[in-house]
């Protein structure tokens, strides 16, 4: 473009770039997913379709910006980690922010339909944003456990919070009745008076959902005798594992390891 007199606006502009040689990590969130999850009767405590909504846009995250090494989702959040040494964008903070949250948003949009067949959208979901840099694999697996116990602490509450009402109870005595109590006492009351195991509840909701590259070996082709062909590819993977404990990491090393 040929310059013009006004092109020195542009020294205006910050020069956002994050550090490099450290894992940058985007987390979105729901804006006021408290109410958008009343008004389109998302079940609680958990509507697994609206889980399930998160989870295919996260897929398409994976596929969109391929420096997605893992991601981590739970309610209306999600986290994304770039590898240490991507070059996305120059490492331009607004740009990677910017475009992953309308990505997001909009693929949101386009795959509703897929999981609410029967509910029409009935206000715009929109996400917030942030981008954070850890420089180092111990701070960086912290922040994913951080991200896991909050699950699990606001699955416990909620789970028996919405039994409670169901069994009668009002919001306020629900509140009330678990008021400072501590997880083992949760899992009392759960069992006790609901005949429910915790651990019994699904591992998509205690756990939330985890995407990630696996070697795996795949038929690629069969040969004349009809013997399949295996060789080894990178596959895209979602499970609701534990990303706390030290065993993921150890099973799956390469996640972290930057080629
Ligand atoms: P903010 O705009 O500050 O993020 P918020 O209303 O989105 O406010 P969050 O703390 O992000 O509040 O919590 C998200 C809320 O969205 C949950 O408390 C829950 O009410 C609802 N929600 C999100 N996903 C689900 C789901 N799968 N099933 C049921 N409810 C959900
Ligand atoms: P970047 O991802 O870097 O923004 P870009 O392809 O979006 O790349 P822009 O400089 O933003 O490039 O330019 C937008 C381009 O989109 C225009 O060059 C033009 O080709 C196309 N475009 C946008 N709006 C229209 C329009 N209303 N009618 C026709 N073409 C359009
Ligand atoms: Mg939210
Ligand atoms: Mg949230």
């Amino acid at each position: 473009m040929a310059n013009s007199r006004y092109e020195y606006v542009k020294s205006f502009e910050a020069h956002d770039a994050l550090l490099p040689s450290t894992w940058i990590v985007i987390r979105i969130d729901g804006c006021h997913f408290h109410r958008f999850s009343d008004v389109h009767e998302f079940e609680k405590p958990n509507d697994e379709n609206a889980l399930k909504l998160m989870n295919s846009c996260a897929l398409a995250m994976f596929e969109q910006f391929p420096d997605i090494v893992f991601a981590y989702g739970v309610s209306d959040e999600y986290s994304f980690v770039l590898k240490k040494s991507s070059k996305f964008y120059e490492r331009r903070s607004s740009k990677i922010l910017s475009l992953s949250v309308s990505f997001f948003s909009s693929t949101y949009v386009m795959k509703w339909k897929d999981y609410f067949p029967e509910k029409s959208l009935q206000c715009t979901p929109y996400f917030d944003g942030r981008v954070i840099c850890y420089p180092s694999q111990e701070i960086l697996r912290d922040y994913l456990s951080w991200r896991q116990v909050d699950c699990h602490i606001n699955n416990q509450y909620n789970t028996c919070f919405w039994m409670l009402v169901d069994s009668g109870k009002s919001k306020r005595e629900a509140q009330d009745i678990l008021k400072g109590t501590q997880t083992s006492e949760k899992n009392e009351l759960l069992y006790e008076k609901f005949g429910i195991n915790y651990n019994m509840i699904p591992a998509i909701f205690r756990k939330g959902s985890c995407i990630y590259r696996e070697m795996v070996d795949e038929i690629v082709k069969y040969n004349e005798a009809g013997t399949p062909i295996r060789r080894p590819r990178k596959k895209v993977v979602l499970d609701h594992c534990d990303i706390i404990g030290p065993e993921f990491w150890n099973e799956h090393p390469t996640i972290l390891l930057d080629k």
